[in-house]
C-alpha cells in the first residue's frame, strides 16, 4: 500500500495545475508546497502574465496552447473566478524587420488568428503606443492577461473539491525512486507514492538528477510598473497587453488590472541569479536607467518614474524549452519544470500533460522537443 497514486512537489504555477488535473483523475493525489501555494516570492509573483497565441518561434507549442485556452476557461467556470482578462494582444515592430517576419511566419504555420494593423490603423486604435516610423503590429484577439494567484488559488481550490490533499509549508528534501514507489521525504518525515512530478520551478535543481542539474539555471526575472496621466487610457478595454522588439529597445506589459498601475517591463533580462530563495528584489542602476528611457520613448502618457518593481525567480534550461516527462523510460519520477521564462500561459496545458502522463495516460503526439531526456550525454 502507498500513500495514493501521485505526489505534486511544488504548488506554484505548473505544479498548482498538475494536482487540479491530476484530481480529475484520482482523489489519491497529494500537493507538497514549501511555502503556501502562490506565495509571491515563486514565479506566481507580480500579479500577471502575458498569455497570447501569436508567438515566435516552434509552432508544436500551439496545440499546448489551444489546450492551455480551454483549460483557462473551465478552471474560471468551475471556480467562479475571472482569471483571463481578455483584453487582446498587440506585437509591436518594424514592419519589414526580424519580429514582424517571425511572428508572421510562426502564425502562417500554427494557422492562429490575427489582424495586421498598419501604421496609420495602429496609431489611430492605441495612440497609448508612441510609434516609431515603420512601426506596425500584429492583433491577436485571443490574448489577455492572466491573474496569476488567483489561478493558483483556483487551481488548489478545485484541486481540493475534487479531494486531492495539500501539504502546505512542507519542504521535501528528497525524491528517491524504489522498486516499490517514489520515497518523498521532509525533515523527519516520508511517503510513498506509485508516482511524483518534481515542479519545483527555480528550486527543481535541488531534487533533479545531475545530467538536469547540468542542463538548468535559475534565473532572475524583474518587473516594474508605472502610473498613467490618465487611468482610464490604459484600462483592458482600451489598451490590450503588448511586446514591442527592435534591436536596440525592447518591452512588454499588461493594462492597469488594478485600474492604478501599467505593468511595462524590459524583455529577455533574465539572469542567473545563485539562491531562489534571495533573489534580489532592488533594480541595478543600469536597469533603471534602461527602463526610464524605454518608457519614456514608448509610453509619453506615462509618468515614466517606476512606481513599483520587483524580480522572482523562473529555471531555465539550455535550450529554453522546458523539461516534462520522465526522468528516463518507466522511472516513476516525471519533471514539470524549465519553464524558462515563458511558462505562464501553459501552466494549464502543462499541468494537464505532467497529470495525464504521471497517471499512465497519453496526451500530445510530437513533444520530444519537451523530454527531460534530450540532455542526457551517455
Ligand atoms: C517576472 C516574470 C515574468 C514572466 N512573464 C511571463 C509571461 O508574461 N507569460 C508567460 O507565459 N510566462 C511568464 N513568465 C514565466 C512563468 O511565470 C514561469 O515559467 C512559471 O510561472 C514557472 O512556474 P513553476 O511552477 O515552474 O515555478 P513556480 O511558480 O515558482 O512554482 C514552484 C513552487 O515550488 C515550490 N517549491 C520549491 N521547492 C520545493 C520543495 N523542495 N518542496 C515543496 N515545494 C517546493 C515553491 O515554493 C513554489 O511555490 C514570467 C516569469 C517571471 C518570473
Amino acid at each position: 500500500m502507498t500513500d495514493g497514486k501521485l505526489a505534486v512537489i511544488g504548488l506554484g504555477s505548473i505544479g498548482s495545475m498538475a494536482l487540479w488535473q491530476a484530481s480529475r483523475i484520482t482523489d489519491a493525489v497529494v500537493g507538497f508546497e514549501a511555502a503556501t501555494p502562490a506565495h509571491g516570492r515563486s514565479a506566481v509573483g507580480g500579479d500577471t502574465r502575458l498569455f497570447r497565441m501569436i508567438y515566435r518561434g516552434n509552432p508544436d507549442y500551439y496545440p499546448i496552447l489551444q489546450r492551455s485556452q480551454t483549460l483557462w476557461a473551465e478552471l474560471e467556470a468551475e471556480t467562479g473566478q475571472n482569471i483571463l482578462t481578455r483584453c487582446g494582444g498587440l506585437s509591436i515592430g518594424t514592419a519589414d524587420g526580424p519580429y514582424i517576419r517571425s511572428i508572421l511566419e510562426t502564425t502562417r504555420l500554427t494557422g492562429a488568428e490575427h489582424q495586421i494593423l498598419s501604421h496609420e490603423e495602429l496609431a489611430a486604435r492605441y495612440p497609448q503606443h508612441n510609434l516609431r516610423p515603420d512601426d506596425i503590429a500584429i492583433y491577436d484577439p485571443n490574448a489577455g492577461a492572466l491573474r496569476t494567484d488567483r489561478a493558483v488559488t483556483a487551481a488548489i481550490a478545485a484541486a481540493g473539491a475534487n479531494g486531492a490533499t495539500v501539504r502546505r509549508n512542507t519542504r521535501v528534501d528528497s525524491v528517491r525512486e524504489t522498486n516499490d514507489g517514489v520515497i518523498v521525504t521532509s525533515g523527519d518525515k516520508s511517503w510513498t507514492f506509485d508516482n511524483a512530478i518534481i515542479a519545483s520551478g527555480g528550486w527543481s535543481n535541488r531534487l533533479m538528477p545531475d545530467y538536469l542539474k547540468a542542463a538548468t539555471e535559475t534565473k532572475r526575472i524583474f518587473l516594474t510598473w508605472f502610473v498613467a496621466k490618465d487611468a482610464s487610457e490604459f484600462t483592458p478595454e482600451k489598451f490590450p497587453i503588448f511586446i514591442r522588439i527592435y534591436e536596440d529597445r525592447s518591452m512588454y506589459g499588461a493594462p492597469a488590472v488594478d485600474g492604478v498601475t501599467v505593468k511595462a517591463t524590459l524583455d529577455g533580462r533574465g539572469g542567473p541569479t545563485p539562491n531562489p530563495d534571495a533573489v534580489p528584489r532592488e533594480l541595478t542602476q543600469a536597469e533603471i536607467q534602461e527602463t526610464t528611457e524605454t518608457v519614456t520613448e514608448f509610453f509619453p502618457d506615462l509618468y515614466s518614474n517606476i512606481v513599483r518593481s520587483d524580480a522572482f525567480p523562473d529555471l531555465y534550461t539550455k535550450d529554453g524549452n522546458p523539461l516534462l516527462g520522465r526522468l528516463k523510460d518507466a522511472s516513476r519520477i516525471y519533471c514539470a519544470t524549465g519553464f524558462s521564462g515563458a511558462g505562464f500561459k501553459n501552466a494549464t496545458g502543462f499541468g494537464h500533460i505532467a497529470a495525464q502522463e504521471a497517471l499512465g495516460k497519453q496526451t500530445f503526439e510530437g513533444l520530444d522537443f519537451v523530454r527531460p531526456e534530450r540532455f542526457k550525454t551517455s
